[in-house]
């Protein structure tokens, strides 16, 4: 299968490119599309047979449920069974935004959206080109990530060309993603909202519009083999280049000092703050930098391109710098390097 990039200038530049995006969508195919948390791969979130399509793409688990994305707050009422207060309150805070709800599914939903749960996950994107294919589709669409399942999700149509060029039919580049991390994922199915996933609608922020709202503990814990977890995308490694990545915490010296005393005759890159890079400047190893330390917004929106750059590096170790966890941007940062990392820590 060939695929096509279409370089997004305008709605009414790219106004017939939506409607040939959208005819694919009505028609059971699958398109990558622009979001301003990171790319994704998207088919009508009611028809199995086109969901099916997203899962072999992408090598997805077929446990891994999806979120389904709509254009509209109305049309979530024919996809859940009810609607709490807590959402219509979320969603006059958050959306169109990085949010992600959990309720309880309607039938309309298939099995294979929800992998076999009784909820379903709903989002409704600020990006205008995202919300434009919904309504050309004129259906809900699922969609996951649009890279391949365990690599960095994608950041910028390159991204998805790399992973995806040859098993999907069309990918609408509407440029880098503006977030750069995946929505954050909040449960209201249960008697208090619980945070599933961090991410660009922060933990405070839930919290100074909801009052309580608990926090999973596997957002920042490794879940073992077999071990139950509320949301199946915490089970699996994700997001990780191909070399081993261990995370060092400690002052600045003492990092390039462990670094320097570790390198060995291994291909070292170092993942670390615009802040840092200096420190290495003497030396021969692969140094990428993914934001400031002082404006973590810029390592959400960096990290993932950041592994990517990682993975062309193909080094032996990759030593990586974390900013300190919080209630803000930044949980969702240590979240999904973490991830990465497969929760490998020093601290010094
Ligand atoms: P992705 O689309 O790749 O960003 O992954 C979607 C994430 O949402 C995964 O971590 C899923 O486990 C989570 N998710 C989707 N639907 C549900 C659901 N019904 N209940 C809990 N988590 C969900
Ligand atoms: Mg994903």
């Amino acid at each position: 299968m060939t695929t096509e990039l279409i370089r997004i200038r305008g709605l009414l530049e790219n106004f017939e490119d939506f409607v040939r995006a959208g005819n694919i969508l009505k028609d059971g195919g699958v398109v990558a599309i622009p979001t301003e948390t990171v790319y994704g791969l998207a088919a009508n979130a009611l028809d199995a047979d086109a969901v099916k399509k997203i899962f072999t793409a992408k090598g997805r688990p077929q446990d891994n449920p999806l979120i389904v994305h709509i254009a509209d707050f109305e049309d979530i009422s024919k996809l859940v069974l009810e609607i709490p207060e807590s959402a219509i309150t979320l969603a006059e805070h958050f959306w169109p935004g990085p949010l992600t709800m959990i309720f309880k599914k309607s039938d309309k939903i298939p099995a294979e959206v929800s992998a076999g749960l009784s909820t379903v996950a709903i989002r409704l994107p600020s990006n205008k080109y995202a919300r434009a294919v919904i309504e050309a589709a004129g259906v809900p669409l699922a969609a996951p990530s649009a890279n391949l399942s365990g690599k960095p999700s994608p950041t910028s149509a390159q991204h998805v060309m790399r992973d995806l060029s040859g098993k999907i039919p069309m990918i609408l580049d509407g440029g880098t993603c503006e977030v750069g991390l995946e929505s954050t994922v909040i449960d209201l199915t249960g008697d208090v909202p619980t945070l599933l996933r961090p991410g660009g609608v922060t933990l405070s922020e839930l919290r100074k519009v909801l009052g309580t709202v608990s926090v999973n503990p596997k957002i920042l814990e490794e879940v073992s083999d077999n071990e139950p977890v509320a949301s199946p995308g915490m089970k699996y490694k994700h997001y990780a280049p191909g070399a081993p990545v261990v995370i060092i915490d400690g002052d600045a010296e003492s990092f390039k000092n462990y670094v320097l005393a570790n390198k060995t005759d291994k291909k070292v890159a170092i993942l670390c703050f615009d802040e840092e890079v200096s420190l290495f400047e003497d030396s021969d190893l692969s140094v990428v930098s993914y934001g400031s330390r002082a404006t973590p917004s810029s390592l959400a929106e960096n990290l993932f391109s950041a592994l990517r750059t990682l993975d062309d590096i193909s080094p032996d170790i990759i030593y990586a710098r974390q900013p300190d966890c919080s209630d803000g941007i930044e949980l969702a940062v240590v979240n999904r390097l973490s991830r990465a990392a497969a929760f490998t820590h020093i601290s010094l």
